[in-house]
């Protein structure tokens, strides 16, 4: 769907299997921006190619327009189709070197990250060609360009975008959704970028990718929502420690989850990563 004059949101669903036939149904956003030329800012899961290009088709664009990806971070559901679209249009790919390790090898991402079904949801590595770091300005042709912000916590490189001709900011994963699961590998950074942007003057759109486009006051109420639901977390854990016998990592993860009033299937080891950070803020390196 069009969001602003130039951007078009693209809603991807995908399947996350965190169970014997049990699938967690997620979808991410993946944004185009129409100039002369066309930018992608991150690609989805393996295969969402197909839906991406018979967007561009409809709109009356072509798929070889595409002539940079930015990767907002390496996570599988951001870089899936990337290697795929790369192949297929000859684009540049540009991304933050904190995250080079990890989208220009994936199998090291699976062994260090190990998300249920990751070879399912990752086309294959690919290399990046445009390391890009706070301040950058990218330039996108008749005098569009964007600048990035580099926004870590979420993940150590995760950038997020800003459009000023449209006002419009993409914040990729940077902008934990309260109520839904809340991933992160660094409690204190994730804060930071999220006051960061919060600071941020003008936003009229904010993008995030697992998240409909938000607009006006929304922008703000939202960003402010995502810190008190961080914070929550971080109190919960907090509480959930003080005594000498901390709960194991999974029966923390289950307890929290339970207290945040979010479906038992939430308490994954990918919430259990969360939650290490939380405990790492506050000094329990030993559990
Ligand atoms: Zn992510």
């Amino acid at each position: 769907m069009q969001v602003t004059e130039h951007i078009h949101a693209i809603k991807i669903p995908f399947q996350i299997p965190i169970g014997p036939q049990l699938l967690l149904d997620r979808f991410v956003y993946a944004f185009l921006i129409y100039g002369s030329r066309i930018c992608l800012i991150d690609t989805g899961v393996n295969s969402a190619e197909t839906i991406i290009f018979d967007y561009l088709r409809k709109t009356g664009r072509r798929p070889e327009e595409i002539d940079m990806i930015i990767l907002t971070h390496s996570h599988p559901d951001h870089i899936g189709a990337a290697r795929f679209i790369k192949e297929a249009t000859g684009c540049i790919i540009a991304a933050h070197p904190g995250e080079k390790n990890w989208i220009e090898d994936v199998d090291l991402q699976c062994r260090e990250r190990p998300v249920p079904g990751f070879h399912s949801l990752v086309g294959g590595s690919v290399d990046i060609n445009h390391l890009v770091e706070e301040g950058d300005i990218l330039e996108l042709g008749d005098g569009l360009s964007l600048e990035v912000f580099h926004t870590p916590g979420h993940s150590k490189g995760s950038i997020s975008v800003w459009f000023p001709t449209d006002k419009a900011l993409f914040c990729g994963d940077a902008v934990p959704l309260p109520g839904d699961l809340p991933i992160y590998d660094d409690y204190e950074a994730s804060v930071s970028s999220i006051m960061k942007l919060k600071s941020l003057a003008g936003i009229h759109t904010l993008l995030s990718a697992w998240d409909d486009p938000r607009e006006g006051d929304n922008v703000y109420q939202l960003m402010g929502d995502s810190l008190s639901f961080l914070q929550r977390i971080h109190e919960l854990v907090a509480q959930k420690v003080t005594n000498d016998t901390a709960p194991e990592i999974m029966e923390l993860c289950r307890q929290v989850v339970l207290s945040l009033g979010l479906p038992a299937s939430a308490a994954t080891p990918m919430l259990a990563r969360s939650l290490q950070a939380n405990l790492k803020e506050l000094g329990r390196y030993d559990i």
